[in-house]
């Protein structure tokens, strides 16, 4: 029999969860949730494993996370690859291995011709 792995998916944080409405403000997590971030994360974490891949430092992310009710904790492990926990936010500044990513600032690819026309329309 095969194991059955729980599927991950990663969420940037600023932009995503975070407001991020004034950018980035030296470190400091000043903003609040995004309308819908709470909702759909528990949402997610339902389903899947999810992870917050962030260039802040996690430990500076796990607390604010904690103080909405998310049971989350910083990735602490430098050679992970994988998460595959429901109901846990793990934090990490790695890519790991997902079905999907959600990224305000990422830009879908399907075909290079595609990609290309869509880094021209960047402003
Ligand atoms: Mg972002």
């Amino acid at each position: 029999m095969t194991k059955e792995y729980v599927k991950a998916i990663g969420v940037d944080f600023d932009g995503v969860i975070h407001d991020y409405a004034r950018g980035w403000q030296g470190g400091l997590i000043y903003g609040e949730m995004l309308p819908g971030a709470a909702e759909s994360l528990r949402a997610l974490m339902e389903t899947y494993a999810v992870f917050i891949h962030t260039t802040r430092e996690p430990h500076t992310v796990v607390p604010w996370m904690k103080d909405r009710g998310f049971h989350a904790e910083a990735d602490n492990d430098p050679g992970r690859r994988f998460w595959d926990t429901t109901g846990t936010l793990l934090v990490t500044q790695r890519k790991l291995v997902a079905i999907a990513f959600i990224d305000d600032r990422a830009i879908p690819h399907r075909t290079w011709d595609q990609t290309m026309q869509a880094v021209a329309q960047l402003y």
